[in-house]
């Protein structure tokens, strides 16, 4: 493994390095054999933890790190239901509980074919620090289920989510575990959860999902968070640089809710968003994506870009089958899905001129192509600092169930901004503290990482 630092601390770091992490990774690869995304996850955290391990010892002693990579609970169930055929399926469900450190298990809920043990892992992993450096009282846990909700109707993406409901409410509450939506589950999926969550427990538990909608209990803002945060984070970074968004040509992939959220303050900021995706290709808009046409296929027809570029006429073009990279931009913006964007995409950003990039989704940079961004001095911003304002949003939204209270969207984005600023400065100078300047990835694991660690130090072998 390699880890970059300044010269004073590397010789110590290294020494770490050698003594503690690289054994720990090869355990790591010895007890979750094939979780390839969870091992990802965890080498990206271990190759920048030397220098904070050389520095405080104790934390050695103490195994933190070893435990750290250990869930605390791991749940996988099976979750039988109906189509509207009466056809009977079965899909598994799973909730990995990372860490309770710093507050009860947080973190979304993701229905994807491709959900697995250690996807879901990962995420929950990411989870834990991205969570901590928001700096609000929430541990990091995920979950999901590997069922397609594409295609399905309403009726049936209800009956999948009561029967999940009814096996996963024994393990939730308040104060214990509070999940949130993540890709594949929105305000819809969160709705007909709480509805049975209820049901069972008899209680009007509002705290014990967020994403609720906002007549019963959601917070305003907590839809837009993580795509308005991080194109925030982004706009720190730049002025950091002496930079700005304005007039800026940006590139976005995907088209959910993280992406819409990120073109709409993108445009708010000046820039202009010139192309989107979805699993299908991405669409070129040279005028600057039309917002509104884009809501209204994704988030009311549940609709493809394809259809956008056929509806937008003339200004647009769709490309099927690749991801927008190629597109020549100041700024882009992976919004997708893990491993989204590689060396080579890297490659050909760089070569058009890339200035900033940040995560909006969970790992969508694989770590070939974060090497190439840093290795040409573009500003990278990793998911767990960059997409954190969804996740502390949410952690909002439970402030403001726990005290019968709803804050207006003005102020709820005020503290969402506050909130990222503090996430980037944290970072920054964690990063620098520790010999690498302008490494944002050091800043947020360090940063992520000492955050957890005093708490688990403090509340002893557990
Ligand atoms: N799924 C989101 C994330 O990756 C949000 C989690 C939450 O709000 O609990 O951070």
């Amino acid at each position: 493994m390699s880890v970059s630092t300044g010269s004073a601390a590397s010789a110590n770091a290294s020494t770490a390095e050698s003594r503690v992490i690289e054994p720990l990774y090869a355990e790591v690869l010895r007890r979750n054999q094939g979780e390839t995304e969870f091992h990802q996850a965890v080498r990206e955290v271990l190759e920048t933890l030397g220098p904070v391990l050389a520095a405080r010892p104790e934390f050695v002693d103490a195994r933190i790190v070893e435990r750290l990579c250990e869930p605390e609970r791991q749940l996988i169930f099976r979750v039988p239901w109906s189509d509207d055929n009466g056809d009977i399926h079965v899909n598994r469900g799973f909730r990995v509980e990372f860490s309770s450190s710093l507050g009860p298990y947080k973190g979304g809920l993701r229905f994807h074919p491709s959900v697995n043990l250690g996807i879901v892992k990962f995420l929950g992993f990411e989870q834990i620090f991205k969570n901590a450096l928001t700096g609000m009282p929430i541990g990091g846990g995920k979950g999901g289920a590997d069922f397609d909700p594409k295609g399905r109707s309403d009726a049936e993406i209800m009956r999948f989510c009561q029967s999940f409901m009814t096996e996963l409410h024994r393990h939730l509450g308040e104060y214990t575990d509070v999940p949130a939506g993540d890709i594949g589950v929105g305000g819809r999926e969160i709705g007909y959860l709480f509805g049975q969550y209820k049901r069972i427990t008899n209680r009007y538990e509002s705290g014990v999902l967020t994403g609720k909608g906002l007549g019963w209990g959601g917070a305003q803002a907590r839809t837009e968070a993580t795509g308005y945060g991080c194109v925030m984070f982004t706009s720190e970074m730049l002025r950091v640089r002496g930079e700005s968004l304005e007039g800026r040509r940006i590139a976005v992939s995907g088209s959910g809710n993280v992406a819409v959220y990120a073109i709409e303050k993108a445009q708010q900021l000046g820039a202009t968003v010139v192309t989107c995706s979805d699993s299908g290709g991405h669409v070129v808009d040279e005028k600057g994506i039309d917002l509104g046409l884009l809501k209204e296929i994704k988030e009311r027809d549940r609709g493809r870009v394809s259809d956008y570029a056929e509806r937008r006429g003339g200004s647009a073009t769709f490309v099927p089958g690749k991801g927008p990279w190629t597109v020549p931009v100041d700024v882009a913006l992976p919004c997708a899905t893990q491993n989204e964007l590689d060396e080579e995409d890297a490659l050909a950003l760089v070569r058009n001129g890339v200035k900033a990039v940040a995560e909006g989704a969970n790992m969508p940079t694989s770590p070939g192509a974060v090497r190439v961004f840093q290795e040409a001095g573009v500003a990278f911003a990793p998911g767990k600092a960059a997409n954190a304002g969804g996740v502390a949003t949410s952690a909002l939204e439970m402030q403001q169930n726990a005290s019968r209270d709803s804050w207006s969207f003005a102020h709820t984005e005020a503290r969402l901004e506050e909130i990222m600023r503090h996430i980037h400065d944290s970072c920054h100078t964690t990063a620098e503290r520790y010999g690498s300047p302008g490494n944002y990835v050091v800043g947020a694991n360090i940063a992520g990482f000492e955050l957890v660690a005093e708490a688990m130090l403090a509340q002893g072998l557990i």
